[in-house]
């Protein structure tokens, strides 16, 4: 058995060993590739503005373009009145400036968006605070300022937001609808994104019905983990997922549907199986994969729950039987327990690690936060539990119901909080790192 970040560590080596390449995608709303298949991809190669963003000074309110000087001495009772020359919509070209050659200082009415007018003018004043003197068509020809104003109050300067070359987003990160909103206002259309990672899913056990089963037969279960593996995967970690179902808890019949999962065109990146690796007399996930040669990189860390887990990469097959057939490459391989919170666990901590590792992603920080209250645990495990974020203090509150094979407390958590190996208790109060649930 070996250490959570002895794992990790050898996770994190192989994954880079197989790098995943690099595609293009072209966002372009006339053929109907909108950014919605850049959500969730993870960026190759990092983006640099290639614009300023605001592309114009402009006015934050709606209001009055001033002169900020021009109210150094208005007060209530004298207050400064300006002559407005005319409005500035959102969408109008720069207007130049206006001299201040009258004896009355002068003003734009603005607009929220609209380009702020350039030369004397340095401020904008919002309509609420100011007082407006309409014409008898009920325009506005002039208005009084009651209070000095502030220089560049209100102004959104060019490039406030963006500079042209700033970093836009950086490589490695996986994209969200945030993201969309930069690159939609900058007008970036093209990327280049890390291929999807191709995920296989396996199921084992002679217990497993499929979940629309209506009336299970004593003795059998449905299969959740399955379905959970086949959705996380897809929705978040934007795998392209290959379902396989599952098969009876016997080697011979699994090695058959291992060799079609890897004759499976294109043959998936990793495979992932559940059940069947731990200690039972029918646990054959090990044995089987020393029959095909495979290189067992770990079986068993010290976690709780996922505990016999394990780790491996399935050699490349050269198939000998049919004249130029291609050669099947390698995959890697994750064996993980079928208990449904197993499963989650080995999901969110080694084969998401991995993912992330394979798609040149960084390794996910954790969230840093304090236990609501003491939990005692086993020493030697490093403890993934479910919890919430929930109290006053914001603090994590663990879960009640933490067995292995406990959905409830999975659909009601937030997060994982982690408990380190080594100690048999963690007091309340503790800071203590925390993962999200996805
Ligand atoms: P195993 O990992 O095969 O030793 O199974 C451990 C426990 O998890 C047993 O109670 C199984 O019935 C249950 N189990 C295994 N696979 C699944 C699955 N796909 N969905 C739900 N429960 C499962
Ligand atoms: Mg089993």
């Amino acid at each position: 058995m070996i250490q959570y970040p002895v794992a990790l560590e050898i996770i994190e080596s192989v994954a880079r060993e197989h790098r995943l390449e690099y595609e293009n995608l072209v966002c372009n709303p006339v053929f109907g590739k909108s950014y919605e298949q850049l959500c969730g991809r993870v960026l190759a190669e990092s983006i640099a503005s290639p614009e300023e963003m605001p592309p114009f000074d402009n006015s934050a309110m709606d209001g009055f373009a001033i002169c900020a000087d021009k109210t150094a001495n208005a007060t209530l009772e004298r207050p400064t009145r300006f002559r407005v020359l005319g409005t500035i919509a959102a969408g109008t070209r720069a207007t130049e400036a206006i001299g201040f050659t009258d004896k009355q200082p002068v003003c734009w009415e603005i607009m929220t968006g609209a380009p702020f007018p350039s030369g004397a003018f340095d401020a904008v004043v919002k309509i609420e605070d100011v007082q407006v003197i309409r014409n008898d068509q009920g325009q506005i020809t002039e208005i009084l300022i009651s209070q000095p104003q502030a220089k560049n109050q209100f102004i959104r300067p060019q490039g406030e937001d963006f500079k042209r070359g700033d970093l836009v987003l950086k490589a490695g990160t996986r994209m969200h609808s945030g993201h969309v909103m930069g690159f939609a206002g900058l007008g970036v259309t093209d990327f280049r994104v890390v291929r999807k990672p191709r995920i296989a899913v396996l199921s084992t056990g002679n217990e497993l019905c499929l979940y629309n089963t209506k009336n299970l037969e004593p003795g059998m279960i449905r299969n959740s983990s399955g379905p959970f593996l086949e959705t996380a995967l897809a929705h978040e970690y934007s795998a392209d997922v290959q379902y396989f179902g599952v098969v009876s808890d016997d080697a011979d019949g699994f090695l058959k549907r291992l060799a079609a999962i890897r004759a499976s065109s294109p043959s998936p990146d990793l495979i992932i199986t559940t059940g069947a690796v731990s200690m039972g007399k029918y646990d054959f996930i090990v044995e089987a994969l020393k029959r095909l040669d495979a290189q067992i990189y770990f079986h068993k860390t010290a976690i709780r729950p996922g505990k016999p887990a394990l780790f491996a990469k399935l050699p490349s097959i050269h198939e000998k039987t049919r004249e130029n057939s291609p050669e099947i490459p390698s995959s890697l391989f994750f064996g993980i327990p079928g208990n449904p919170v197993s499963t989650a666990v080995g999901l969110r901590f080694l084969i998401g690690p991995c993912v992330r590792a394979i798609s040149g992603m960084p390794v996910e920080p954790p969230l840093r936060v304090q236990l609501a209250a003491t939990i005692e645990k086993p020493t030697p495990l490093r403890c993934f539990m479910r919890a919430t974020l929930e109290g006053p203090s914001g603090g994590a509150s663990v879960l009640e119901h933490q067995g292995s094979a406990i959905i409830s407390s999975l659909m009601h958590s937030d997060g994982w909080v982690v408990l380190p190996e080594g100690t048999g208790q963690v007091t309340a109060g503790s800071w203590v790192d925390f993962f999200r649930e996805r």
